[in-house]
């Protein structure tokens, strides 16, 4: 049964792998002189998504997320495992995730090697590995005072569709039409982050809030004892035009700068670079847009288009809050 499964849904060629699916572990050989890059994030249902959910969706956005990460480090996708509880064998379900995992896995040429299928409550647990040359991974430690903060395609979408989802937003149907699909079908920025190699000083992929992501680089960052910020102008922030338009303004702002699920980099480059981002992001064919710069302060400063700073309520999404 639970093997018959694994057969026909999880079970594909893995040219690129020494050994898939199949036998006790999957072997990979590495490309010689490259570093791994491995991560690994849960999604359960009720928490990361509900239980009325497409389950292509879910397929697509499990590994789009996990996808995300490498992305953030700047890696070249390889190889996933797919750890999955299901209550129950459904074969509708098992079909349509199937087909939305598989999808995303041959748009970033990555390669499921492997995983572990068990009776319970639905938890989808993957793990991606990548390979990144020695010393060009994008780590969240090096940004600098006077660095560039930048962040891709728009942001505050995906908070925005779920307030709308939850009840907390009233949105026209037209409206949430433009704003659903970050939430459903994110878009991991892989290309974006290999561009940026040696150019890109920090990243983070935004997945708790631009704020509190940010807040982690600022976090690794600090030199020593020497604690550093940034100073960011909410009217540069990118943001889809029914966003702005949102007459829910303190919403609105709140999903923007402390909204989750938008999948975008958020990353620093010395200000010099500025056409060498640009350029990166044209070849990657994501939009990026320069939102602030580094300070040797520490804390993070909004400010509105007066000059004067926004007062911040929250900064981000937290699994353990209430
Ligand atoms: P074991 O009992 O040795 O852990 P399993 O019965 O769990 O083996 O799995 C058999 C094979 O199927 C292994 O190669 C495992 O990696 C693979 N596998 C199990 N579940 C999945 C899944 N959801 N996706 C991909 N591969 C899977
Ligand atoms: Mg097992």
């Amino acid at each position: 049964m639970e093997f018959d499964l694994i057969a026909k849904y999880f079970t594909r060629a893995t040219p690129s792998a020494v050994l898939g699916v199949g036998d006790d572990c999957a072997l990979l050989a590495p490309t010689p002189g490259m570093q791994l890059v491995v991560s690994s994030d849960m999604l359960i249902e009720g928490r990361h998504f509900s239980p009325q959910d497409s389950p292509a969706g879910i397929g697509h956005k499990s590994l789009a997320v996990n996808l995300s990460d490498l992305a953030a480090m700047g890696a070249t996708p390889r190889w996933a495992t797919l750890s999955i509880a299901l209550p129950e064998a459904n074969d509708a379900w098992l079909t349509a995730f199937a087909r939305g995992f598989f999808r995303m896995a041959d748009t970033h040429g990555i390669e499921l090697v492997g995983g572990d299928t068990t009776r319970g409550a639905l938890t989808i647990c993957i793990t991606v590995i990548g390979e990144v040359p020695p010393g060009q991974a994008l780590r969240r430690d090096g940004a600098q005072p006077g660095d560039d903060v930048w962040v891709s395609g728009v942001i505050g979408s995906a908070a925005m569709a779920l307030a709308y989802r939850q009840g907390r937003l009233f949105m026209e149907q037209i409206d949430a039409a433009r704003v659903l699909p970050a939430l459903y079908l994110p878009t991991p920025r892989v290309e974006l982050g290999i561009a940026l190699r040696g150019i890109a000083t920090s990243a983070i992929d935004i997945s708790d809030g631009l704020l509190g992501d940010l807040g982690h680089i600022l976090e690794r960052s600090q030199a020593g004892a020497a604690l550093i910020g940034a100073r960011l102008e909410f009217a540069s922030l990118p943001t889809l035009p029914v966003v702005q338009a949102c007459l829910h303004e303190a919403v609105a702002r709140d999903c923007v700068l402390a909204g989750g699920d938008d999948y975008e980099l958020c990353f620093t480059a010395p200000a010099v670079r500025h056409d060498a981002v640009q350029a990166a992001a044209g070849s990657a064919g994501v939009a990026v847009t320069r939102i602030g710069r580094i300070t040797a302060e520490p804390g993070i400063a909004v400010i509105d288009a007066d000059g004067q700073p926004l007062p911040i309520e929250r900064t981000g999404y937290d699994h353990f809050a209430a």
